[in-house]
Order: structure tokens, then C-alpha cells, then sequence
């Protein structure tokens, strides 16, 4: 969604609250507190008053009661150019950009931001099993990318994970033209149990064959589906056997780490992660915009 069609099609708050409603309740309003149907409205100008009360409870609400977007006294048209800002950056966008683009303080856009990201986390697509060839891996973030150089290369750093890296490990999980999975291990060593217990959380293991390289954390796969090393000092691809895939993948979540934050903050890792899952599992899907909406607005999909 283009940012001149969100300003064309919701020109201010009314709208903006017109539209949610419309996601929200398709015409047949219920309300958030009691579930009661008869409601009644007051059509309220001034976006800082509820525009619906219910005839049973007594209480005023508005669509975005016990959404993500309640309680953030920011115009929800400020919402919806946040959202089309951040689904169109490939890369990603900083906190810090988002707040000069919107022209808010840095911690309400950090705060607005965290709040997308987070339904982005929760996206309801990641929760139905994985199925198929998926490969799975692990890579490193966090600290100062490094510039260059010989010891620089991705070569050096693989040969150092599990051990001496202070970097934080991020475990995924792909289907070969499918999707993705992935979260941080924060302050937890990557063993078996571990490992085995996230692609059983994502992968449907009784169908699936899962292609890894030779780390022997993943060694345990073997008990719970079928499982294919590849030798990354032999070869990168043999066959079906590669883990190319999520190397790709891996790709677009460093240039998106690396390229929008000026600290690195482990504690939310996920939700930076998260956020290139979301974009690549909806890399082909024209109303992405819509879809993300329904989710913040509490539409099961
Ligand atoms: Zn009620």
C-alpha cells in the first residue's frame, strides 16, 4: 500500500476509525465488554471520545478496544501510515526514521513500532505445521558487523558458533518455496532437546524431511523425522540436500539487523527477526496491508 493511498483513502481519524470498524465488525457491532449486539452510536467528531456505547453494560468503547491499537492516544490514520512504512521497506525501517517520517517523539514511534512488529510476531500463518522438504539452521547476530577482511567472511564466524561467539543465535525453520520460522536462543545453549523441541513446534515431523548442515546440535533430528546433513566443507548443494534456502533467508535478516539499528538490543530480537519472517512469508501476497490489519484488529484468520 502506497503511502498516497492511505492519505487519499483516510484522509484523518474519522475515516481511519470508519475503516477499522468495518474490519472489525463487517456492520454488526459488538460490544468489546459484555458481547452484547445492541449497541447504539454518537458519531463523535473528536477522535479522543468513544463512538459507541452499549444498551446492556452501559459502557462507551471504540473499534479499538482490546485491539493493538488501543490506548495509544495517536490518530489511528498515524497507525496505518506506520504500517504501509514499514510493510514497504524491504530492509526495514529504524525506529529512529519512523519517527522523523511521522513526526512523532522517538519513544512513541519505538513504542508504535514495537506494537506492529508484535503482531507480526504473532502472525497467525506461522501457526499451522510446517510441511515438506524444510531446512533448518541457525545464525548469529548482534555486536558490530564486522568490516570486511579475511576473518570477516561468513566462513569464520560458522567455524566459531555453539562456542566462542558472543553473538545471539537465531534458529529457523523453512519450507523450500514456503515459509519461514524464526526466533532467538537468548542465554540458552543450542542442544538437541532445544532444537528438536522448536522444529517440533513448527514442523509436522511425521511427513517432513528436514535438511541441516553438519552441526551436532541437529544430530537429534533423527529421532522425530527424516533427517539429511549436508557437508558444507564438501559441498553447498548436493542434490535436494542443501540448506540454501535458509541461507537466503539469513541474508535478508542480517541486511535488515545490520542495516536500521544504531544499538542492538537482545531482548528484542524476535521482534526484528519477526518482522523479515512476516515480509518474506508475504512476499507474494498483494494485500498484505489488509491482512495485518484484520490480525491487529483480533480477526481470526
Ligand atoms: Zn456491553
Amino acid at each position: 500500500m502506497k503511502i498516497t493511498e492511505i492519505t487519499r483513502r483516510w484522509p484523518d481519524h474519522e475515516s481511519a476509525m470508519a475503516h477499522l470498524e468495518k474490519v472489525r465488525w463487517n456492520g454488526h457491532v459488538v460490544c468489546p465488554y459484555c458481547k452484547s449486539e445492541k449497541t447504539c452510536t454518537h458519531a463523535s467528531k473528536d477522535h479522543s471520545l468513544p463512538r459507541w456505547q452499549c444498551q446492556d453494560c452501559t459502557r462507551a468503547f471504540s473499534a479499538t478496544v482490546g485491539t493493538i491499537f488501543h490506548h495509544t492516544h495517536l490518530p489511528l490514520q498515524t497507525w496505518f501510515l506506520a504500517l504501509a512504512i514499514m510493510l514497504n521497506a524491504k530492509k526495514g525501517v529504524s525506529n529512529a526514521q519512523l519517527s522523523r517520517d511521522l513526526g512523532l517523539p522517538y519513544k512513541t514511534a519505538w513504542s508504535l513500532a514495537l506494537r506492529i512488529r508484535n503482531a507480526m510476531l504473532t502472525d497467525p500463518a506461522q501457526k499451522r505445521l510446517f510441511q515438506g522438504i524444510v531446512e533448518m539452521d541457525e545464525v548469529y547476530i548482534g555486536g558490530k558487523p564486522r568490516k570486511g577482511g579475511p576473518k570477516g567472511g561468513s566462513g569464520a564466524k560458522k567455524s566459531k558458533r555453539g562456542r566462542g561467539t558472543a553473538k545471539l543465535p537465531v534458529v529457523g525453520v523453512v519450507e523450500r518455496h514456503g515459509r519461514v520460522v524464526a526466533r532467538a536462543f537468548n542465554n540458552v545453549p543450542l542442544n538437541s532437546d532445544r532444537l528438536n523441541a522448536f522444529f517440533s513446534k513448527h514442523v509436522d515431523g511425521a511427513s517432513a524431511i528436514v535438511m541441516t548442515d553438519e552441526f551436532g546440535g541437529y544430530r537429534g533430528l533423527k529421532a522425530i523425522t527424516t533427517h539429511y546433513a549436508v557437508d558444507h566443507k564438501v559441498a553447498y548443494v548436493s542434490g535436494e540436500t542443501h540448506t540454501n534456502t535458509i541461507e537466503g533467508f539469513w541474508s535478508l535478516v542480517k541486511r535488515s539487523w545490520y542495516g536500521q539499528h544504531h544499538f542492538y538490543s537482545r531482548k528484542w530480537a524476535d521482534h526484528y527477526v519477526s518482522e523479515t519472517a512476516f515480509k518474506y512469508n508475504n512476499r507474494n501476497n498483494p494485500d498484505v496491508f489488509s491482512d495485518l490489519m484484520r490480525h491487529m484488529a483480533g480477526v481470526a484468520a
